[in-house]
């Protein structure tokens, strides 16, 4: 497929932001979109995430979206053929203090009016789900069924067959190395393999959306982290669908993986 010389929207990046705008953007809005990666798709961030898929955040818009991803990751397979991994595992999140207890107790409000349904379990409780777990320092977890795992690769492959199946133009190993601006408005992307006329851009670049900022002289107030994770061998006794555990008092997360561990 050449590069098209115009399109309404250019989507840059190929990680899971990228192919679900261009999904959403496609399936939703017929739009003429044009996605370019400078790697492969999903070669990014996207390709490391553990996959622990959670819903409840402190902030209403963002519990929303996470909603919308759960429903969306649910029946993405049936429309595309291409499989998410998602499986709903629930997560617990544990308290080993009265304070991080108190919280959670009012999270259980918060769930509620976001219309999901979370639980808070005693040791007894979380050791019956998790048996492998130690709980003697427990005050108590929290417990939402409706959370869970997915791939993150795989879901964004899923996308990306999506927005295809709309229209939309996906392609990979193009560098988008800067802009044509008129009166403060990008007007063509410029990258490595010529350039595209377009109305909209959508800067969608990960930990890279800094770099892309500046080629139109925007500030993206964005800084990369380090994060890193081990994954065990099988664990005997550990069930695949075992809930997923964030642990915030110890900065971890666990999630069960071919027969063994994630921890990060
Ligand atoms: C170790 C680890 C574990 C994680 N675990 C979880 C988890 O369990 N749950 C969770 O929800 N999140 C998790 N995350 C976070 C998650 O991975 C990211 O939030 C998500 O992948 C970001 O997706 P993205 O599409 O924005 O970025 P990316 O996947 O990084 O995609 C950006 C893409 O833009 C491309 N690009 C950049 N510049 C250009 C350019 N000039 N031209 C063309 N293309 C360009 C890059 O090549 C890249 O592919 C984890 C992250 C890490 C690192």
């Amino acid at each position: 497929m050449t590069l098209p010389t115009h399109a309404q929207i250019v989507v840059i990046g190929g990680g899971i932001i990228g192919c679900s705008t261009a999904y959403h953007l496609a399936r939703d809005h017929k739009a003429d979109v044009v996605l370019l990666e400078q790697g492969t798709l999903t070669s990014g961030s996207t390709w490391h995430a553990a996959g622990l898929v959670g819903q409840l955040r402190s902030s209403a818009s963002i519990t929303r979206v996470l909603k919308y991803s759960v429903d969306l990751y649910k029946g993405l397979e049936a429309q595309t053929g291409l499989a998410t991994g998602w499986k709903m595992t629930g997560c617990l999140r544990l308290a080993t203090n009265p304070d991080r207890w108190t919280e959670y107790q009012r999270l259980a409000t918060t769930a509620k009016s976001f219309g999901m349904d979370m639980h808070l379990l005693t040791p007894k409780a979380v050791k019956a789900m998790w048996p492998l777990m130690m709980t003697d320092d427990l005050v108590g977890a929290s417990w939402l069924p409706t959370d869970g795992q997915a791939s993150p690769s795989d879901i964004t492959q899923s996308l990306a067959r999506g927005a295809r199946m709309h229209g939309a133009k996906l392609f990979e190993n193009i560098r988008v190395t800067g802009f044509d601006m008129t009166d403060g408005r990008i007007t063509a992307v410029k990258t490595s393999s010529g350039d595209i006329a377009c109305e909209k851009v959508v800067n969608c670049a990960g930990q890279w959306a800094r770099q892309v900022g500046a080629m139109a002289g925007i500030n993206v107030p964005l800084q990369p982290v380090k994060h890193q994770y081990i994954i065990t061998e099988k664990i005997e006794g550990l069930a695949t669908d075992a809930p997923t555990i964030r642990d915030p008092d110890r900065r971890t997360y666990f999630k069960e993986e071919v027969g063994g561990l994630v921890m990060g």
